[in-house]
């Protein structure tokens, strides 16, 4: 075997030339690499010597490897210098977000639940008190969209133009009908709003239909001063800090009080739905083919099933808009508030049905770019002068045409070849890259994947290591590749650690496999280059025999204290003396303790939760994870991690590479190999089988007037332009902000083009191109009336757990709520016609943006309580980060389907209901999903036989809540739940976890959580009570 070891790259810790570009290599090639330390070879350690002694050693045996001069670093499974660890001895419990049996969770104690009864709420709740003021309310509506059964409680008929396109605008008003009384307001209503020394005020105004709008101002002045208001509510505008507003900061967490006499209860439908607009969307649209010929146009919502057909502008599976209609001029887009932006989902998987990207080639020529603005050849180039020269799009440039691409004009002026040309007609399409695109000017080599096992004592002990041994055995067969090719390019190499490092000589002419121990972890060096990382095929059986060893070899061990950072140094040092970009992964159960870099505390401290302080718990508690993510970036390591924690592990530090990097993040807590190996072996497959592009870097080139400000993903970025992404797979997307810095001009609209230069998995280079045009408009209302509220809330979402790290919670909630209530006033103010003042008026395409808002609001990130792991959050923002659209919506609106009505003749799966207890009955059955976590709820009364055909047991009572599945039976009930099972289940990235809950047992507090028109049980508003308080706040606004 090879005598052969390198001089890597300087520390981690020093900066590198040319991250960012391709400029800078992969380091020198290694034929005449030293042995030596990872670092400068100058340093105090003793100078590396070519030829030092490397010893290789069979399994089973003490390696000794170590670079000079100790070489000494004896291996040894028992030689643990801190005993066996067992789970009773660690001394923080993992928390949760828990499993029903766990019994150590803190949950609020059931009975302080204000809603306990089914299947109606009772009459104390916050709901009920909100209920009554909208109960008597009018809600009139305009526009598709809306359902017929929106009319007036006082008996006027509801203003139901139909559909309708040109202002006014559809919009959804909910008014308070003549006389109306406002009833006193609870005592507490979430902490917000509650001014209960008021007196309750009679509502003075409340004309129906159109009146003056000066009348309107007076009345909305009488009606924000009115009870529930807060007073101090005045400064608005984009300095919130100062903000006096309580909303939603404070959280009571106890049952609102009825203070007046008991009244009718809401009619829930009277506030918008969000299944209502799911529902309409599918039914005027769903099943057609969308054709993307028209620019600015409005695409069907996530939800909505259509056949897409590139005609010019990227499909919306893989770029959606804040709004398709930007306006005309910053002061204008400031007035509105409405975030202009774009989620890109480069490589989005497609349905077999739409047309796979194209590949266009112009051999060594290269693509065709403009000279001024290097944006690439797209529809949005204007050619004239006979076809021998076009002008840019984007910067308007006059250029060339390269003579090899000249083809004449048609009488329109438009190139006669232009549908037998991606680049000319398609929204998206992908070029082949020359050696210009390639680091160092040299075609790359194909990605590798390091398996990286954890193998100290809580792996062994679960059985993970076992399993996860033998299921790559059969995984590596699949590993992803081009469809024209016989087998996957890919190599795989494999390493295990604990405290110390072992690397795995696989190479196929090798009997038995060999290990070499690296025990420096301060500076950590590869000992191997030859054999490490190999072609599964050429190497099958000694990678075989490998994984049928690794979980024998560590059987006994002792070992708990792990490292983690000179974990993922080394694999990405192998990557880079091999030359290749690639994926690690990681599979990892603990808190990194051992002496090494990036060793970490439990620094997990309730305290600081609602203090100014709670943002560091999701800052890296020290500082060598940051430099290293940047290293990976800049070298193509992406780092995908595998938790297997049963305490805090610190996943703000520990997810940092992974996030960076463009990886993903796994957490399976209290990991139990029979109720989680599905789950995990399932993520761990897709994972592996994902269409990927390595080494990527995204450029977004806009047409003059505005441009790209701000990106959120799982991304790095080392300038204000270059998005990095050590890899993108299909479920990454980038969020990406305008602003404006001129005014745009209405004819030629706001372009778009996305570039994603990026490494096939065959090692391949190419060039991912999305364009997509957008409308401008002088008219607020076309900008409103183009608006997508899933994308508002991806947007929304990412750019709060971005602000978490600078700002105290309260204020990032706050400014969510501030920013809903400045858009719909804009809106009111503005676009809508008039109307009284106490109707809420919202524009339909922004219809349930209030509903949105107040899930994420309080979701767990944004909610500091000592009952949510720090973890479980830390998670949450993490997974969030790079969430597309589709995954968005479901996260924060989770899905809820009566199973108890399925029909088991059709294919269909049931339309859904909303997410609120109200929904709920004893005698059904309910799954619950929202792409993490999916429950299936029992009522007390569900019927025998929808028992019997699920969980083959005769009654209630012997439904079993441990089950992490359901048993395959063969009865239509199961059958057909099985089917609506792995519907839901498709297309998501993760695998979700599975739990049953009966109606009335603890668990159920777990579930309660995710019905999110609710009051959660740590406080956070219900949707009537948020739509109350946004309504207020527009009042104040436009008074
Ligand atoms: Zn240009």
């Amino acid at each position: 075997m090879s005598q052969q070891g390198y001089v890597a790259a300087p520390p981690y810790s020093q900066s590198q030339t040319g991250i960012g570009g391709f400029s800078s290599g992969f380091g020198p090639p290694n034929s005449s690499l030293h042995y030596g330390h990872y670092g400068d070879p100058n340093s105090s350690c003793s100078a590396p010597e070519p030829g030092v002694p490397k010893s290789t050693v069979p399994f089973g045996s003490s390696a000794s490897v170590g670079p000079p001069p100790p070489g000494t670093h004896q291996f040894s499974q028992t030689n643990s210098q801190n005993g066996p660890s067992t789970p009773e001895q660690q001394p923080h419990r993992f928390q949760g977000p828990p499993p029903p049996c766990n019994s150590r969770l803190s949950y609020p104690p059931y009975s302080h639940r204000s809603q306990p009864a089914y299947p109606n709420t009772t009459s104390t709740s916050s709901t009920t008190q909100l209920a009554n003021k909208l109960d008597s309310m009018q809600i009139n509506s305009y526009g598709p969209g809306t359902a017929p059964s929106l009319l007036t409680s006082s008996g006027h008929p509801a203003s139901f133009q139909g559909p309708q396109l040109s202002p006014p605008p559809a919009q959804q008003q909910v008014a308070l009908p003549p006389g109306s009384q406002v009833p006193p307001p609870a005592n507490n209503l979430n902490g917000l709003c509650a001014q209960p020394s008021l007196p309750p005020i009679a509502r003075q105004d409340g004309i129906p239909g159109p009146v003056s709008p000066n009348p309107n101002l007076q009345q909305l002045s009488a009606h924000s001063s009115g009870p529930g208001y807060h007073p101090q509510q005045s400064n608005y505008g984009p300095q919130m800090a100062g903000s006096q507003l309580s909303y939603p900061g404070a959280f009571s967490g106890g049952p609102a009080q009825l203070s007046g006499p008991q009244q009718k209860k809401l009619d829930p439908d009277s506030i918008p739905s969000p299944i209502q607009v799911i529902e309409n969307d599918k039914a005027s649209r769903g099943g057609q083919i969308y054709a993307t010929n028209t620019r600015g146009q409005v695409p069907p919502l996530v939800t909505t099933d259509c056949i897409i057909h590139d005609q010019g502008h990227a499909s919306p599976r893989y770029i959606r808009c804040t709004t398709y209609c930007f306006p005309l001029s910053s002061d204008m887009a400031k007035q509105a508030r409405i975030p202009l932006a774009a989620v890109i989902q480069p490589f989005a998987v497609v349905p077999p049905n739409e047309t796979p990207l194209y590949v266009v080639s112009h051999g060594e020529t290269g693509p065709i770019r403009c000279n001024r603005c290097k944006a690439y050849m797209c529809p949005f180039m204007q050619f004239i002068e006979g076809g021998r020269r076009y002008q840019c799009g984007f910067c308007n440039c006059v250029n060339d045409v390269p003579p090899f691409f000249f083809q004449h004009l048609d009488h329109v002026g438009q190139r006669v070849d232009r549908y037998e040309r991606p680049e000319l007609s398609l929204g998206s399409y992908e070029y082949v890259a020359t050696l210009d695109y390639c680091r160092n000017n040299k075609p790359p080599k194909p990605p590798a994947y390091i398996f990286m096992i954890d193998v100290s004592y809580r792996n062994i002990k679960s059985g993970l290591v076992k399993l996860l041994c033998d299921e790559l055995k059969t995984l590596l067969d699949k590993l992803p590749r081009e469809e024209q090719e016989e087998s996957s390019a890919i190599q795989v190499g494999f390493v295990t650690y604990n405290k110390v490092l072992h690397f795995f000589n696989v190479k196929s002419s090798l009997a038995q496999p060999q290990m070499m121990v690296v025990s420096d972890v301060g500076e950590v060096f590869v000992p191997l280059l030859d054999g490490f990382l190999v072609n599964f095929q050429d190497s099958r059986s000694v990678v075989i025999n490998l994984l049928d060893q690794i979980p024998e070899m560590f059987a006994d061990t002792n070992e708990s204290e792990t490292i983690f950072v000179p974990v993922i140094q080394a694999g990405m040092e192998a990557l880079k003396a091999a030359e290749c970009a690639g994926k690690l992964f990681i599979f990892h159960s603990s808190l990194p303790t051992a002496e090494a870099p990036g060793k970490l505390r439990n620094r997990d401290d309730k305290k600081l939760l609602n203090t100014d302080k709670e943002k560091t718990l999701f800052q890296p508690q020290v500082n060598s994870y940051e430099p290293l993510a940047r290293d990976c970036v800049a070298n193509g390591c992406c780092v995908n991690l595998f938790l297997f924690p049963n305490q805090y592990v610190d996943i703000a530090s520990m997810g940092l590479v992974t996030l960076y990097t463009g990886g993903t993040l796994y957490k399976y807590n209290n990991f139990q190999l029979d109720a989680d190996s599905p789950r995990f072996l399932s993520d761990l497959r897709k994972d592996i089988e994902k269409k990927t592009g390595f080494d990527a870097i995204m450029r977004v080139r806009t047409s003059t007037g505005f441009r790209a400000t701000d990106f959120f993903g799982a991304i790095y970025m080392n300038n204000t332009t270059d998005v990095e992404m050590a890899a993108v797979d299909c479920d990454k997307a980038v969020t990406v902000e305008f602003k404006h810095d001129d005014k745009l001009n209405e004819d030629s609209g706001a372009l778009i083009q996305f570039a994603v230069l990026y490494t096939s998995i065959s090692g391949q280079r190419r060039l991912r191109i999305h364009n997509i045009g957008l409308n401008c408009s002088s008219q607020l209302a076309d900008v409103f009336k183009s608006c997508e509220t899933d994308v508002l809330i991806n947007f929304f979402a990412k750019s709060a757990f971005k602000a978490i790290l600078s700002q105290p919670l309260k204020m990032v909630r706050e400014m969510l709520m501030n920013h809903t209530a400045h858009m719909l006033a804009c809106y009111r103010k503005n676009c809508a016609s008039p109307s009284a003042v106490s109707q809420l008026i919202l524009p339909d395409a922004m219809k349930v943006l209030p509903m949105y808002m107040n899930c994420l609001s309080k979701s767990c990130v944004l909610v500091g309580r000592p009952e949510i792991p720090t973890d479980e959050r830390a998670y949450h923002r993490q997974l969030v980060t790079s969430m597309g659209v589709a995954d968005t919506q479901l996260f924060f609106y989770p899905q809820l389907l009566p199973v108890h009505s399925l029909d088991l003749k059709s294919d269909a799966i049931p339309a859904a209901v909303r997410c609120s207890e109200e929904r709920l009955s004893e005698g059904g059955a309910f799954l619950l999903a929202n792409g993490l976590i999916m429950f299936l709820w029992l009522g007390v009364n569900v019927p025998p036989e929808l028992i019997q055909g699920l969980f083959n047991v005769p009654s209630f009572a012997h439904i079993s809540t441990e089950a992490t599945s359901l048993p395959d039976l063969d009865n239509p009930y199961s059958k057909k739940f099985k089917s609506v099972l792995k519907h839901i289940q498709s297309q998501k990235p993760y695998a979700m976890k599975f739990m049953i809950v009966k109606q009335r047992e603890q668990p159920e507090m777990l579930f309660r959580q995710f019905l999110v028109e609710d009051k959660s049980i740590y406080g956070g508003a219900s949707y009537v009570d948020f739509l109350c308080c946004v309504h207020k706040e527009i009042c104040q606004l436009l008074n």
